[in-house]
């Protein structure tokens, strides 16, 4: 067999829309992927179903996996033929040991190539508003660890540091920040010298601290400042205040679920990203079309749809056995749904009813009466509401109902560490969420309608919120009340 290859790739510092393209790209392909613990959650979501995942980052007590230990398990991937991403937080090459991957690899004569990523050393302090470099403040950065290989304090030369007038960056260094001030400090550093730390930088964490060589210890400690977390020191330090952005942005600071199906999600993802917030892709349900055969279409008054979903369903049915949708005939068209009614719009087809609450209750009490005397064929899922059967026989409407897809729960990629609320869009994306986390794990559910919500209520969230009109823009607008 073939061996395989190894890609190392940068996953950026944390916000997935700085994953670089390439870095995508070969995720995606990836039959195995090697994860650390900083990368971020949004870029962990993407990792595609089928790839193995290994995560030698554990946390929570667990420690991580041995450096040595990682090369082997590339290795033996790689020996297995497989494709395998080892996935890192910034860049790989700095302080990510990418270096000694590559020498094991090169041992084994096992191929590979290196992804850059973008680096946490730069990208966290200009999220925060501090340009690393400024026209007249400084015109060099010197990127340092702050630890050691054996976890103490690096022994490194402060009084060159001192010297060279640029901004310094130091990584690793949350705990060892007294350290750090002090030795520049005691190098010779003038005490006003402005410094900062931002901690968890580019993600809806992010938190920006400021002082000076002097006072930036008892700050961090008053603010008690946690790893991972970028210390900067030299004049651009002072810069965050005015240049800081993004907290300006509506959902800045908030971290959402993003539970929809995949393909489905891409337009509520875009929307919540363009506001500022961290978004994490956790698809609890996939749909399938049945495998079924359509029952003749003629004769019918009326044809009503739920879903979009439901609409690609039908239409993929009919190419499949070759039928056509003249089928149909003058039949008119019902939808619950902007989405739906766009979905049939797209195909060539009017829509003659959307009621005006989007759920099946409310299509069954709007389309009894305008059916009346004429035949209804419901085209949904497979244990779809039952509220609309119920309601459209106590109307005494004349329907057959037909399952075109059903619903399947799928346990996501990653659980969203610490994440604000999630967004339901449907009573089945509530209980795949339940059944894959085993609980409501955010306080907020964010529903999009009356049975989304009576659903989230039997889950035990500790808040429920639901959207004032059944559409994307105002199940945003729930996260946008309150409390950051
Ligand atoms: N290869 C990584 C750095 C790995 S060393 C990169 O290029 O970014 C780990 C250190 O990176 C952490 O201790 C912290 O100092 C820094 N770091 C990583 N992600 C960070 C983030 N989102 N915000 C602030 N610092 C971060």
């Amino acid at each position: 067999m073939a061996a395989g290859k190894v890609w190392l790739v940068g996953a950026g510092p944390g916000d997935a829309g700085l994953l670089t393209l390439r870095g995508r790209e070969v995720m995606e392909r990836a039959d195995a992927i090697v994860f650390d613990r900083l990368v971020g959650d949004g870029v962990l979501a993407m990792m595609p179903e089928r790839a193995e995942k290994i995560n030698v980052g554990k946390e929570g007590g667990r420690h991580p996996v041995p450096q040595r230990e990682i090369e082997k398990i590339l290795v033996e991937k790689a020996l297995e033929g497989k494709n395998v991403v080892r996935l890192k937080g910034g860049d790989p090459f700095v302080f990510g040991r990418g270096g000694e991957e590559i020498e094991a690899l090169k041992k084994e004569n096992i191929e590979f190539e290196v992804v850059p990523g973008v680096t946490s050393a730069i990208a966290a302090p200009s999220a925060a508003g501090i340009p690393v470099t400024h026209r007249g403040l400084a015109a060099s950065l010197h990127i340092i660890t702050a630890h050691t290989k054996d976890g103490g304090i690096a022994d490194t030369d402060y009084a060159a540091l001192a010297r060279l007038g640029g901004t310094l960056l130091f990584l690793m260094g949350a705990s060892a920040l007294p350290d750090i001030c002090a030795a520049l400090t005691k190098a010779g550093m003038s005490p006003d010298t402005p410094a900062a730390a931002v901690e968890r930088g580019t993600t809806a964490r992010q938190r920006r601290i400021e002082g000076t060589l002097g006072t930036l210890t008892e700050i961090a400690k008053r603010e008690e400042l946690r790893s991972p977390a970028i210390i900067i020191v030299g004049a651009v330090a002072a810069l965050g205040k005015e240049f800081e952005w993004k907290k300006f942005l509506p959902l800045s600071g908030r971290k959402v679920v993003v539970t929809r199906p995949r393909g489905r999600a891409g337009k509520l993802c875009a929307k919540l990203r363009a506001l500022g917030a961290e978004v994490v892709e956790c698809p609890c349900i996939s749909t399938r079309t049945m495998d079924v055969t359509l029952p003749p279409l003629g004769g019918y008054a009326w044809l009503g749809f739920t879903s979009a979903t439901g609409v690609e369903s039908f239409f993929e049915l009919l190419a499949k056995e070759g039928r056509d949708v003249r089928e149909i005939g003058s039949a008119k068209i019902a939808a619950i749904g902007g989405a739906t009614a766009e979905a049939l719009r797209a195909r060539g087809l009017a829509v003659d009813y959307v009621p005006e609450v989007y759920d099946g209750a409310s299509l069954a009490d709007g389309l009894a009466p305008l059916a009346a005397g004429g035949k209804i064929l419901m085209l949904r899922a497979k244990d779809g509401s039952p509220e609309l059967t119920e309601h459209l026989r106590a109307a005494g409407a004349d329907f057959t109902e037909f399952a075109l897809y059903e619903t399947t729960y799928k346990k996501p990629a990653v659980l969203p560490d610490g994440a604000d609320a999630a967004l339901f869009t449907s009573a089945s994306t509530v209980r795949g969420f339940a059944a894959a986390f085993g609980g409501p794990v955010v306080k907020t559910a964010c529903c999009i309608g009356r049975q989304t919500a009576e659903e989230a209520a039997k889950h035990g969230f500790e808040e429920i919120r639901t959207a004032e009109k059944a559409t994307l823009d105002s199940l945003i607008k729930t996260l946008e009340v309150d409390e950051k």
